[in-house]
């Protein structure tokens, strides 16, 4: 079991960490995201301080932009 400690000086607050229970925000629209922490970090090439995670609609919308571009 793994879990997040945060001490505030007077208490701490103790949550453990499950696949439903981790979360990020998209960097371009600020969506919050469900993260599967143990997927992002199957491939061995990602950190928890610089790993970010775009949303399905910002990664659709860099696709199509892409694509326009390319014409
Ligand atoms: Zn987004």
């Amino acid at each position: 079991m793994f879990y997040v400690k945060t001490s505030f000086g007077y208490a701490d607050v103790v949550t453990e960490i499950h696949c439903d229970n981790v979360f990020t925000r998209c960097p371009e629209c600020g969506s919050e995201l469900n993260v599967d922490l143990a997927e992002v970090f199957s491939d061995g090439d990602a950190d928890l301080e610089s790993t970010s995670i775009i949303c399905s609609a910002c990664t659709k919308r860099r696709m199509t932009n892409k694509a326009v571009q390319r014409r």
